[in-house]
Parts: C-alpha cells; sequence; structure tokens
C-alpha cells in the first residue's frame, strides 16, 4: 500500500475539519462533491441492474436458506429485518440535546438480521452464496433453473469442502462469512484484528472455522489473510476493501425497504424526503445500502456516514480526496473504540469513490455518546444494539441543529416536517447477554459529552 508522507500533507492542509478531527471533537460535514443523482450515475462504474442480479441470486437461495437455517423459515429464506418507528427515542433525544427533531424517526433493525445478527448478514453472505453458485455452476453440478436447497446434502458440501474461504474482519463480518462458509461446507479461515470481541472467536471456532487472531488492527488482518489466501489457488479471499460483491449484496437492502416503507405507508418523494444514517467501518455495508437508497429514492433521499471520533477513516479519505491512500493513524489519531464494528483506520478506496457523489454528509460521534444512547435506546423502546449500530442515532439532531444550510439548498427547510428519519441500526441481538449487560452499565455513567 502507498502511504503518503503525512506530516508534509498536513502542513499543507489546514482544513478546518481535518484539525477538529485531529483533535478529537465531534464534527458534522456536509459533502461540497454531492451531485444531483442523475450526474452521479452517469459517473458510477455500478447500475441498478447489478443490484436487481443481485437480489435475484438471493432468491435463487431463498429454498436453501430456509432449510438449513430455520429461523428464515418465516421469510421463506429472505435475510431481512424489521423497520420500527421509536418515538420514546425521539423525545429522549429531543429532550436531552435540546432540539427538536422534525418529522419522525426510525430504526432499521439489521441488528435482529437472521444468522448472524448484523448488517454483515447482507453483504458477507451474498458473496459466500455467490462463490458457491460460480464454483457449482462452473462445474455442471448446479443451473440458475434449479432449486437450490439440493445444495443442503453430503454430495454438495463435499464438493465445497476442496474450497476454500477466507477473510479479515473485526469480528461481525467474521462472523458471516464463517457461519455461512461452514454451512456449505467450505473451509473457512477468519483472520481476526485485535478489537474482535472474544465471544465472536470462541463461536465461531465451536462452528468449525479457523480463526487467527492478531495484535494489530483490521487493515493488518486483511493484510495478512489476503497473503495468505494468494498463495493458495483453491482459496478465494473475501476483501472487505475492494468488494464488489459485498457491496451489492448490502445495496439490496434498499430494494427490501422500499417494501416496507410502502407498506407501513410512509411516502418518499420531491414533499417527502428521507434521511438515513449510517454507521461506517471500510464503508461496505454503508455505502451498498445508501448507494441502493439513491437508485431508488435518487434526490429524495440523504444518506449521512457515522464514525467514531477515535476512527473517522471514510471521512479522512472524502475530505482528504487521498481515499485508501491515508489512514486516521497518519494524522495522529488511534483507531481505538469501544464501537469494534467501526475500528477501522484506512477506509475503503472503491467504496470512497463510488459513493462520492451520492453521499450527502458524514459525522462523527464520541464512544460516550454512542454508550450514552445504548442504555437510552433499551430504556425507551427495549431494544438492545452494540455501540457500533448506536452511531447513526445522533444524526438526526445533528443535522436539525447543524444542517440549516444543507437543509435551505435542498429546499428542505419546510418539508424535513414531513420527513422520514431512519437510523441504521447495524448489530446487536447475538451480544452475549453479559457483555450487554457491560456495556449498558457504561452507558449510564455517560452523560454524552465528547471527549
Ligand atoms: C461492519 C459494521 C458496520 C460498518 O460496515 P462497514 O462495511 O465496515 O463500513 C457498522 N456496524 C456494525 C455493527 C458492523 O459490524
Amino acid at each position: 500500500m502507498k502511504r503518503i508522507n503525512s506530516r508534509a500533507w498536513l502542513q499543507n492542509h489546514t482544513n478546518p475539519f481535518i484539525q477538529k478531527l485531529i483533535s478529537l471533537e465531534e464534527v458534522i460535514w456536509f459533502n461540497p462533491k454531492l451531485e444531483a443523482f442523475q450526474a452521479g450515475i452517469e459517473k458510477c462504474p455500478l447500475s441498478f441492474s447489478d443490484v436487481l442480479e443481485a437480489e435475484k441470486r438471493l432468491s435463487r437461495f431463498a429454498p436453501y436458506l430456509a432449510k438449513v437455517f430455520p429461523e428464515t423459515q418465516t421469510t421463506n429464506g429472505i435475510i431481512e429485518s424489521p423497520l420500527v418507528k421509536i418515538p420514546q427515542m425521539q423525545a429522549k433525544l429531543e429532550d436531552d440535546y435540546g432540539q427538536q427533531i422534525f418529522g419522525d424517526l426510525y430504526l432499521k433493525c439489521d441488528s435482529h438480521l437472521p444468522i448472524s445478527g448484523s448488517i454483515k448478514a447482507r453483504g458477507g453472505i451474498y458473496e459466500v452464496l455467490k462463490i458457491a453458485e460460480d464454483l457449482a455452476i462452473s462445474k455442471g453440478m448446479l443451473s440458475i433453473e434449479d432449486d437450490y436447497s439440493i445444495l443442503a446434502s453430503d454430495k454438495f458440501r463435499s464438493f465445497f469442502s476442496k474450497y476454500s474461504i477466507a477473510v479479515g474482519s473485526t469480528g461481525n463480518l467474521g462472523l458471516s462469512i464463517g457461519i455461512m462458509s461452514a454451512k456449505l461446507g467450505f473451509s473457512v479461515t477468519v483472520h481476526m484484528s485485535a478489537d474482535a470481541k472474544q465471544w465472536k472467536k470462541d463461536l465461531l471456532r465451536s462452528k468449525n472455522v479457523k480463526v487467527i487472531e492478531y495484535a494489530a488492527d483490521y487493515s493488518k488482518a486483511v493484510e495478512e489473510g489476503r497473503r495468505l489466501a494468494e498463495a493458495d489457488p483453491t482459496c478465494h479471499f473475501i476483501d472487505d476493501e475492494n468488494s464488489r460483491d459485498l457491496f451489492l449484496g448490502y445495496a439490496v437492502a434498499a430494494l427490501r425497504l422500499q417494501k416496507q416503507l410502502e407498506l407501513a405507508g410512509i411516502t418518499v418523494d420531491e414533499n417527502h424526503p428521507l434521511f438515513v444514517y449510517l454507521p461506517c467501518g471500510v464503508g461496505g455495508g454503508p455505502g451498498g445500502v445508501a448507494f441502493g437508497l439513491k437508485l431508488i429514492f435518487q434526490d429524495h433521499v440523504h444518506c449521512f456516514f457515522a464514525e467514531p471520533t477515535h476512527s473517522p477513516c471514510m471521512l479522512l479519505g472524502l475530505i482528504s480526496g487521498l481515499h485508501d491512500k491515508i489512514a486516521v493513524q497518519d494524522i495522529g489519531i488511534d483507531n481505538q473504540t469501544a464501537a469494534d464494528g467501526l475500528a477501522v483506520g484506512r477506509p475503503s478506496g472503491f467504496v470512497g469513490r463510488v459513493i462520492e457523489p451520492f453521499l450527502s454528509g458524514s459525522y462523527t460521534i464520541s464512544d460516550q455518546q454512542m454508550l450514552k444512547l445504548l442504555k437510552d435506546l433499551a430504556d425507551t423502546e427495549g431494544i438492545y444494539l452494540e455501540p457500533s449500530a448506536l452511531a447513526g442515532m445522533i444524526g438526526p439532531v445533528k443535522l436539525a441543529a447543524e444542517g440549516q444550510h444543507y437543509l435551505e439548498n435542498h429546499d428542505l427547510s419546510t418539508k424535513i416536517n414531513q420527513a422520514a428519519h431512519i437510523v441504521w441500526g447495524t448489530g446487536g441481538s447475538m451480544v452475549p447477554k453479559q457483555e450487554m449487560e457491560q456495556y449498558y452499565r457504561k452507558g449510564s455513567n455517560e452523560k454524552g459529552q465528547s471527549d
């Protein structure tokens, strides 16, 4: 990886945002490169048909998933999560921050996605399924007209066992890839960064997944995983930093959300804007979802990324224009956060470039605030999320307090009264009870001030 000379670079960049990032202040940034949807999509290397193709692939696998993961039977093998209104939490936010949130607040509960309990059950599982399908079709064992429940057989498991899958992860991607790959019969290795929680490693090992632990952060785990996988021609390395397939798997969420909004009678149009707040690590999850939403709702949807003050990698990549050529450590930020799903120091360059014309903005949030919001959501709505998943929750407050310019420029100042705000709840249902109690206790000690 080519690195910049960060000291020289910093001397030439007196951007006030960069200075605030360095001092770990919470910031909100509005993207000056945001374009009208039609202009943005013309330059984009991905299209609507790519997302539709991914959705069709997931439908082909639905009979298989329903068979091997009984928890997906109620949705006929479709991995999807509820969208819920959270009025008590909205009132709590308005009280605590002294700021009215115009419009209605919703939570997209990817925390409760079946199989692996996080947003990674979208992209991660999708990519594994695509690898399996490509292999089986290329060897003449499967055709796309087949009922894919035939994959749940010794014949296919023994076929897949000749191949391996590897991935580097802070935890949740490893869970998704590991559980899905092992179920199909692949030999699978997860390279875990130091941030990864013990329970995730234990769970994977109990499912016959090989877990290799690193004392370093996510970028190192990915680098090592990639290096080892390259030496093995039967190994497919799932590259979270550059994967088009992961991205498209995440993007399918938008098609599903569109139906949920229709069913719930929530309108998104010229006069009813939709605001979406997405916790961001390396960028694939939030990038894919945001991209899908832009394809559907175009200029009526406004997507914001949320990152910890200690790991603002995507924001740094976007502001500097350097994308994956800069890491937070290059400007003296430590990448140490309680939000383990977001503990990424260097963003995906692929995602940064694809999302640049579509992203409305991005903001940072302190660990203290995330933990406080974790407790508040549990107290007000009885919903338990992991710390990373709370990064989005402060977005509507920040937008109302600091987004006047953005709202005026997009003729939204009055329309925001009819807005829907969706906070993407990216993970949490698989966190062991004891761990969750610890988070909750830490949240009880926080007043929500930033460090
Ligand atoms: C992975 C993850 C994210 C962010 O997804 P990226 O693709 O890394 O940007 C957000 N929240 C949780 C809980 C995650 O596990």
